[in-house]
């Protein structure tokens, strides 16, 4: 089985052509970041237009690079939700003309379910097992009973961590986007801030950030009224420990609730040096199997999505070529059938 799959649904455009979802066989990635950081921020009009600069080409580059023939293709998956909605039409409406030029089904795709299988793209997957979704716009816990079966039993209720991290690291002074500065000063940093840990309600697994950016904000203005220089280092390494502490803990207590046999680390935050080593430690003295995607796997890539469509592709779910963007598009939906 070969997808062509597609994924636009933020600021990078991605290209990538998967075998039997697992083998990578070319994997392009166009990041905006440079454009973005203008702005501080990611600019949805200007997404779109530089996902359809690049879209084409990029398409054309991916399928070269892969060293099959579009007649080989098995199907075109592309990421429909969720995302920015003008974002994701870029990447649609050249995945729904690829799967029509070729004669090939389209398979539309959830942006998380990509970011979880991931996973499969370096290491096999064995459930029941549990996801700790951490990226720009998400933090969740799912359970996944079986292949292709999303249930989520944790979510942010304020902020994904990712954009916690985004905004805590502008506060201290860094560009956008923020996630890897933090990371870094955190490490570098021998003094620590202490900050509070959101651990909400004993059994929950929800998550919840903004009260901790409120805290690192107003660590910073009580700082600054006193005339003194805000310690970004320490603010950093506090901010840091407390979100580590609290996913690695909920992450844990999943891992046993539902006897899962492995816990899948995904999102652009688990590019996040801290919670990797954390989680590797606890998982280690726990007996836990924990799998992490390689650091461009961690971040928007297309590879994981044709890995996700993968669970869709083998039960024959395709989808109508009238499919539009679902910005809102809810994972436990996109669970396969059978
Ligand atoms: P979503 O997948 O929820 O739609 P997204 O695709 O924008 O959101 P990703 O691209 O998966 O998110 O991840 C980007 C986020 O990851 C940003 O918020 C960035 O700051 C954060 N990030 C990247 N590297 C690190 C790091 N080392 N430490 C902390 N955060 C990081
Ligand atoms: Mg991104
Ligand atoms: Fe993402």
């Amino acid at each position: 089985c070969y997808i062509l799959a597609v994924e636009t649904s933020c600021d990078e455009t991605a290209v990538s052509v998967v075998k039997n979802g697992t083998e990578v066989l070319s994997n392009l990635i166009s990041s905006q970041i440079e454009t973005h950081k203008a702005f501080g921020g990611v600019v949805p009009e200007v997404a779109s237009r530089k996902h359809v600069e690049s879209i084409t080409y990029m398409l054309d580059e991916a399928m070269q690079a892969s060293g099959i023939t579009p007649r080989e293709l098995s199907a075109v998956a592309v990421t429909q939700g969720p995302g920015l909605v003008g974002a994701l039409l870029v990447g649609i409406v050249a995945a729904k003309s690829a799967a029509m030029a070729f004669g090939k089904p389209l398979i539309g795709t959830h942006h998380i379910a990509g970011h979880i299988y991931a996973n499969q793209l370096e290491h096999d997957i064995v459930y029941p097992c549990i996801a700790l979704v951490v990226s720009g716009g998400h933090t969740e816990l799912v359970l996944m009973e079986s292949e292709g079966q999303f249930q989520l039993i944790g979510r942010t209720r304020d902020d994904a961590v990712g954009e916690a991290y985004d905004k805590v690291a502008r506060a201290i002074g860094f560009p956008y986007p923020g996630g890897p500065h933090v990371d870094r000063v955190a490490h570098e940093s021998e003094e620590v801030v202490t900050l509070p840990r959101a651990w909400l309600e004993p059994d929950s697994y929800d998550f919840s950030f903004s009260g901790l950016k409120s805290a690192v904000l107003n660590v910073i203005n009580q700082t600054k009224m006193r005339g003194e220089t805000v310690q970004a280092g320490a603010i950093a390494r506090g901010f840091q420990e407390s979100v580590v502490e609290v996913l690695v803990e909920k992450a844990i207590r999943a891992m046993r609730e539902y006897r899962a046999k492995q816990l899948l680390l995904c999102g652009g935050v688990a590019a996040n040096q801290g919670l990797r080593t954390a989680l590797r430690e606890r998982c280690e003295r726990e007996g836990i199997e924990l799998l992490v995607p390689s650091m461009k796997y961690c971040t928007d890539n297309a590879a994981m999505i044709g890995a996700a469509a993968y669970a869709k592709w083998k039960r024959g779910e395709f989808t109508s070529l009238d499919m539009k963007a679902d910005p809102g598009l809810y994972l436990e939906e996109w669970s396969v059938q059978s």
